[in-house]
């Protein structure tokens, strides 16, 4: 599965800690993130992950290309809902896309856990099969 990593900066040290928590279940994944976030993960944790640009430089958007494409399988974005963000049109739209095209998304920390143990026991493998299904021409 390909999965999205974003934390604004008041979260991420949730993110760092919840990579070090499952990177037994992450590193089994094809990894994505934002510039500053996908770079702290991958010091912390040694987890291998393509990196964007920063959020406010459109790293946000590059993940939401991936999900207009039907490239991304799970976006983890732990959003600061405290603090005004610069791009935040840019973070209404990558939410925006996830609805549009039905892709999980989980916004903090509860929901986070539950996404990865879903991950863990294969509840989107249904997304690789119809992938390959396509990618045959069926
Ligand atoms: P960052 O971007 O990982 O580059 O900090 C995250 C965001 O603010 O969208």
């Amino acid at each position: 599965m390909n999965v999205a990593l974003i934390a604004h900066d008041n979260k991420k040290p949730t993110i760092i800690n919840f990579a070090i928590a499952y990177k037994h279940v992450l590193q089994k994944h094809k990894l994505f993130a934002t510039g500053t976030t996908g770079k702290k993960i991958m010091e912390e944790t040694g987890l291998s992950i393509h990196r964007f640009q920063s959020g406010p430089l459109g790293g946000d958007q590059q993940i939401g290309a991936m999900i207009a494409n039907n490239e991304m399988d799970m976006v983890i974005f732990f959003r600061d809902p405290l603090t005004a963000q610069p791009h935040e049109p840019d973070v209404s739209a990558l939410i925006r896309l996830c609805d549009v095209h039905q892709i999980p998304l989980a916004t903090n920390l509860s929901s986070a856990e539950i996404f990865i143990h879903g991950l863990k026991q294969g509840v989107m493998d249904w997304r690789q099969v119809l992938k390959e299904r396509r990618d045959k021409g069926k």
